[in-house]
């Protein structure tokens, strides 16, 4: 099961929570862009988060929800 997920259409593509991802599994996605035209942040390596929550706690849109 995905531990961090985002909700495509509420990221704005800010890129805060790149920056703070303790693991460094955080980057802005290249493929597809939401509905407002952003790419948008997704986890890149879901094995080695560590649902610390701190993608989640940053972000100004609360797009990013965290399973434990
Ligand atoms: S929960 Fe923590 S380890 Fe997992 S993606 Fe977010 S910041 Fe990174
Ligand atoms: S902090 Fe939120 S709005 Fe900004 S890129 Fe990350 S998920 Fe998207």
């Amino acid at each position: 099961m995905e531990k961090m997920q985002v909700q495509f259409e509420r990221c704005k593509g800010c890129g805060l929570c790149v920056t703070v991802c303790p693991k460094k599994i955080v980057a802005l996605q290249k493929e597809k862009r939401n509905e407002k035209g952003y790419f948008t942040a997704a986890c890149t390596d879901e094995d080695a988060c560590i649902s610390c929550a701190m993608c989640a706690m940053i972000c100004p849109d609360c797009a990013i929800t965290i399973q434990k």
